[in-house]
């Protein structure tokens, strides 16, 4: 399910020979790795707005300001008081819906969106969502955000009853659920479904008549409710709020579903209450810096990171250097703990991923020169402190250390803002299988000779929930999903489960 490979890069190169065309092949590269780093990669964004006459160029601002959590493909549909309207694209937002025709084509008051970045299921057309079916109560659209954990277990007993699935992501057997509760009301079929659903997951859909939202029992995955000229709005983070100048009204609870119609706003739990564990990482890299998150500004929340981090492993170093984006706001920390100055020494490009230049061997080799440059003139004769939000592979940050070391700079010691990483994610993110991250399969000093760095650091878990303002981690009933570095799944991993051979002889059977 996860450590998938391919990017879309060359998506251009089929028949129309322009990003964001309806009908592309996939080019398999990873040039993921190569360009955009070594990170763990959260997969996707949704947003929905209800009740508002420009429903659908309002989504695709949303999803602009989404497009971190998804870079892959985008889909919108619409409802316009009698039919459904969907139009889905691969690549950016920016280049498939911002013609005037394309968002005219979406007619409708009330519209859902998504941003995608696949964990599960190839990055195919008909696998961009939002996915839609017309049901026996009418039309149902579905934007998720997460990963069922039970999702391929779903999957075949719905394919074994008879189910027909265009496409291979976990997100339809949501649909399925729903065509097949015995319940009447829209609203009683997807309670039936979402009772019937493990893992993470943040959902945004669309009805005839309503627009829903729901997360998790765990709130693994976060949602926002928002308003606009007394219009309702749902999106992954605040920071899509703020592009359109709506208000934040609240984050949606873990186990709760909200309906939203013409009558207004109405809250229903599907889950029994508990408390929230939302995923950590959000915090250290997934989340935009301007979003608020559960109550949290991420960007203080990483400041935080980075001064807990210089109490913990201060570094014999002359300036600091944050590993541009993400790590700048755990670099600003570190140093204003430290005492010690803040530069820029490694330069960003942020138009990496829009080049259309052929993976040969020696451009793949420049591949981290292309996003990342020396500012030879702020480091070089320096003792230099590196600051970067997490270690994945380590690929990226041998190549930077190298071209820190090739820029002059005297000691190269790396700050790493979040615990080692030593085990794959199963609710949304895009992890490497656990013998490709770096700390599974080395020690602290081994890691360090891999990445080349003079010294090397992590911060503890410990470190890490003082940041997030708790005193420590409640080992009984941690405050946040963290098992990346905890090896702690918050819910039975099904679908791993059924990886055994007894069950594998079962769905053999099920083809
Ligand atoms: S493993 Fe847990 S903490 Fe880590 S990214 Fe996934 S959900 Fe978040």
């Amino acid at each position: 399910m996860t450590g998938r490979k391919g990017l879309l890069i060359m998506a251009a190169r089929s028949e129309t020979g322009r990003a964001g065309s309806g009908a592309s092949d996939v080019y398999e590269v990873d040039w993921r790795e190569e360009l955009d780093g070594d990170r763990l990669r959260e997969e996707c964004g949704i947003f929905g707005i209800h009740n508002h006459p420009d429903a659908a160029a309002i989504v695709a601002l949303g999803l602009h300001a989404l497009q971190h959590r998804g870079q892959e493909a985008a889909g919108i549909v619409s409802f316009d008081g009698r039919v459904f309207h969907s139009e889905r694209r691969m690549g950016l937002v920016g280049d498939s819906f911002s013609d005037l025709a394309t968002i005219e084509r979406l007619k409708g008051r009330a519209a859902i969106g998504h941003v995608r970045y696949s964990t599960t299921g190839e990055t195919i057309l008909r696998n961009v969502q939002p996915l839609f079916a017309e049901l026996e109560s009418g039309g149902l659209a579905v934007a998720h955000n997460g990963n069922l954990t039970n999702g391929l277990l779903l999957r075949r007993q719905l394919v074994r009853d008879g189910a027909i699935c265009q496409s291979t992501s976990d997100t339809e057997a949501i649909l399925h659920l729903v065509a097949r509760s015995r319940h009447v009301r829209m609203v009683d079929r997807l309670m039936d479904a979402l009772r019937q659903i493990e893992g993470g997951y943040a959902l945004v859909m669309l009805t005839n008549k309503k627009l829903i939202g729901a997360r998790d029992p765990l709130g693994i995955r976060p949602l926002v409710l928002g308003e606009l000229d007394g219009r309702y709005i749902l999106a992954s983070e605040s920071c899509a709020l703020d592009i359109i100048g709506a208000r934040f009204v609240r984050d949606i609870d873990n186990g709760e579903m909200v309906v939203i119609s013409d009558d207004g706003v109405e809250s229903i739990r599907f889950a029994k209450a508990q408390p929230m564990r939302p995923c950590i990482f959000e915090y250290i890299y997934f989340a935009r810096p301007d979003s608020v998150v559960n109550g949290k500004n991420v960007y203080a929340v990483r400041k935080s990171i980075g001064v807990e981090l210089a109490k913990e492993a201060p570094a014999g170093a002359d300036i600091v250097v944050p590993v541009p984006d993400s790590g700048v706001p755990a670099a600003l920390g570190f140093a204003q703990e430290a005492g010690l100055p803040f530069e820029m020494g490694i330069i960003r490009n942020h138009y990496v991923g829009r080049t259309f230049i052929q993976p040969t061997q020696s451009v793949r080799e420049l591949g981290v020169r292309m996003k990342h440059s020396a500012n030879r003139a702020a480091i070089e004769g320096k003792r230099i402190v590196l600051v970067d939000d997490s270690l994945v592979r380590g690929t990226t940050s041998m190549k930077i250390v190298r071209m820190m070391r090739e820029a002059g700079a005297r000691e190269v010691h790396f700050r790493i803002a979040s615990p080692p990483i030593t085990h794959p994610d199963f609710y949304g993110i895009d992890t490497p299988e656990k013998e490709k991250l770096l700390a599974a399969t080395h020690d602290l000093e081994g890691m360090r000779r891999v990445i080349g760095a003079d010294s090397l650091a992590f911060l503890s878990i410990g470190g890490l929930y003082r940041a997030m303002g708790e005193e420590s981690r409640n080992a009984a009933s941690p405050q946040f999903t963290d098992h990346c570095f905890t090896g702690d799944y918050p819910t039975p991993l099904t679908d791993l489960a059924i990886a055994s051979p007894r069950q594998m002889a079962i769905l053999a059977e099920a083809d």
